[in-house]
């Protein structure tokens, strides 16, 4: 099952998710997400942007021609960075919540991570560069973040009118959105 995607705006996006219960039966919640993300051509996809406030996402870049995302496939549940280090450095991102808004952003080049996976099987596990990125992004969305808090100021101010856009339910994607005032 295909869902909309939660846009900007919506409260969903701006709250810390709650864990999910260990042992809670993931297996339609999980192929439903990973539908949803190759409907819209996603390399990840959190919990919070179906609606859902739970500490769960989805990794896939198998459509993707990046060598080092290509291979990268993982359900991560009530995952938990440890630690997190290496120069910040630069790359593009986007987000399906945010269509049409590419900015560059900062992130550190390492990290470790805690994770469940959908069968409730343990990992801790390192990450680097691509990798690394798509796993903060979406760290970021369980906790409440989004790639636009990373941005300087102006950098964030000169977005106004693109993030209206959104807000007033404008903008334009080649899959399903659902907007915070369409709940009202
Ligand atoms: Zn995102």
């Amino acid at each position: 099952m295909i869902y909309p995607i939660v846009a900007y705006g919506d409260p969903v996006l701006r709250k810390m998710a709650r864990p999910v219960e260990k042992g809670t039966d993931l297996t339609e919640l999980v192929a439903n997400m990973l539908e949803t993300m190759h409907n819209a051509d996603g390399v990840g996809l959190a919990a919070p942007q179906i609606g859902l406030d739970l500490r769960l996402f989805v990794v896939d870049g198998s459509g993707t021609e990046d060598e080092v995302l290509k291979p990268f496939k993982q359900v991560f549940v009530n995952p938990q960075i440890l630690d997190q280090a290496g120069d910040p450095w630069g790359y593009e991102e986007g987000c399906l919540s945010l269509p049409g808004i590419r900015e560059e952003v900062k992130r550190q080049a390492k990290l470790r991570i805690r994770f469940f996976d959908e069968h409730w099987q343990e990992y801790e596990a390192e990450f680097d560069g691509l990798r690394a990125r798509v796993i903060q992004h979406e760290y970021d969305h369980i906790e409440g973040k989004l790639f636009i808090d990373h941005l300087s100021p102006l950098r964030r101010r000169l977005l106004n009118g693109k993030l209206n856009d959104i807000l007033k339910g404008k903008a334009k994607a080649d899959y399903r959105l659902r907007y915070s005032s369409a709940k009202r």
